[in-house]
């Protein structure tokens, strides 16, 4: 068959390298110069690994995307960095069973009565049943208002902003039945690794179209793609037997506007959240206690979390530099979209002064990052919203991380996403 792809994220690289493997003629086709989606990475002068625009690791449990790299003889570095929560302007160790007992800001009843929900959820392996409360409600009520008003509701305010409240316990579980404390990274990055499974594809005949943007997706009696490649002033279209679309919903939906409108509303239905970015290369660490994570649990803050990159990865592979992630979900219409590198910083600064004073000396450069879509919202009963990887125009399928539940999306599960899709089309 010849298919076409759209999107080099690890979705579409999975689904690519099992259609190759099977003998079928694939063509991906990618906007950006390199493979890898939302985890691709860059490499400034003088260093040896690449480093991903938005702050990336696996969970050690994260079997997929573990078993490929296995699968292409890749190696995975395994470390258990130090993940910390700043709450009402102190830090807090809270990353195991036995910091959480030490967490004075709530009662030992309280920190208790806490542990024990949490350890329902995390070896309660019956996600179904808990898709029918909101996380605000179940967490509210079984863990006591003090604690969850101190820890949870500032996390899911801070992620999920006006949707907070909507958003369902079977995501909650999820992510706390899912978290490792020890973290995995592919050595030289992200992007060398996605690069890895490039090379792989197109050594199994896959065709690789970078720097190129589909524009429309349409069918007569095949589905069509019409594409143009940067530098090239010629609209090119081309017909398939299948094409498998990677890109979000919203996004499908700007490209294939022929798409019936009861089919249009149930995607527009979902809702998702961007995330913007902003990296500080600096001569001097900017935790000195290798912090690597820091979730701010306060609202008001501007920043949703701190990740230092080097107190995770050695610092020796980016040139002895300092990297850290200033990140945040937000709205695509939210006004830090808009601003520069050096308006986030201002914006930023007396914030992360709070943390470390000097660290302005330090900055070597910084570099800001945007996209409007990198955070799916699941509401109550979202089984009944995911979307069919079947779409109303004939062999074209759509395979996005709004189809990934209950689990948090993530590289693990764009690979579950591309084997699943990959095996469907072999079967239709
Ligand atoms: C801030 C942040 C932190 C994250 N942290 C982690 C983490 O720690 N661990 C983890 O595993 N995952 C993490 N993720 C999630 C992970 O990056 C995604 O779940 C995963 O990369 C999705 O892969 P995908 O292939 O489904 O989609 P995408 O990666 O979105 O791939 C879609 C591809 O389509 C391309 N494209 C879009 N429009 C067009 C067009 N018109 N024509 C051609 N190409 C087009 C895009 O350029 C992109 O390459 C994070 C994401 C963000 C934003």
């Amino acid at each position: 068959m010849e298919i076409a792809i759209v999107g080099a994220g690890f979705t579409g690289l999975t689904a690519a390298l099992r259609l190759t493997q099977k003998g079928h003629n694939v063509t991906i086709f990618e906007k950006d110069a390199n493979p890898g989606g939302l985890a691709v990475g860059y490499q400034e002068k003088g260093w040896k690994w690449t480093f991903e625009s938005f702050y990336h690791h696996w969970f050690t449990n994260d079997k997929a995307i573990l078993g490929l790299a296995k699968e292409l003889d890749y190696p995975v570095l395994i470390k258990r960095p130090k993940t910390n929560s700043y709450i009402d302007g102190k830090i807090y160790e809270l990353d195991s069973p036995a910091t959480l007992l030490k967490f004075k800001k709530i009662s030992f009843l309280q920190r208790l009565q806490m542990g024990l929900v949490l350890a329902f959820l995390k070896f309660n392996p019956f996600w179904k049943p808990l898709e029918k409360f909101t996380a605000t409600d179940f967490l509210s009520k079984t863990i006591g208002k003090k604690a969850y008003k101190i820890l949870w509701e500032p996390l899911l305010i801070g992620k999920f902003g006006k949707y907070a409240k909507n958003v369902s316990l079977a995501w909650f579980w999820a992510r706390i039945a899912k978290r490792t404390t020890s973290l995995a990274y592919p050595e030289g990055g992200f992007l060398k690794f996605a690069q890895t499974i490039a090379n792989e594809i197109k050594r199994q005949g896959g065709k690789f179209y970078f720097n190129t943007d589909v524009l429309s997706i349409s069918s007569t009696t095949k589905p069509q793609i019409k594409y143009k490649t940067i530098g090239n002033l010629k609209l090119e279209i081309k017909n398939y037997d299948k094409v498998i679309v990677t890109l979000p919903s919203f996004t499908f939906l700007k490209l294939a506007p022929q798409l019936p409108e009861k089919y249009k509303s149930s995607l527009m239905q979902l809702k998702g959240l961007g995330a913007i970015i902003l990296v500080l290369r600096l001569k001097k660490q900017f935790f000195k206690d290798n912090t690597y994570w820091l979730s701010i649990c306060d609202p008001k803050a501007p920043v949703l979390a701190i990740v230092e990159h080097t107190n995770f990865i050695d610092n020796k592979h980016y040139n002895n530099e300092h990297l850290v992630y200033l990140g945040h979900y937000l709205p695509k219409e939210h006004k830090y979209f808009l601003m520069n590198e050096d308006q986030l910083l201002k914006t930023f600064d007396p914030f992360l002064k709070k943390l470390n004073l000097d660290y302005m000396n330090s900055i070597i450069a910084t570099k800001k990052f945007s996209v409007p879509f990198a955070q799916p919202i699941i509401p109550v009963n979202y089984s009944k919203m995911v979307p069919s990887f079947n779409t109303p125009i004939k062999n074209v399928f759509l395979a996005n991380m709004q189809q990934v539940y209950p689990w948090d999306r993530g590289t693990n599960y764009a690979v579950e996403l591309g084997e699943k899709i990959s095996k469907l089309i072999q079967n239709s």
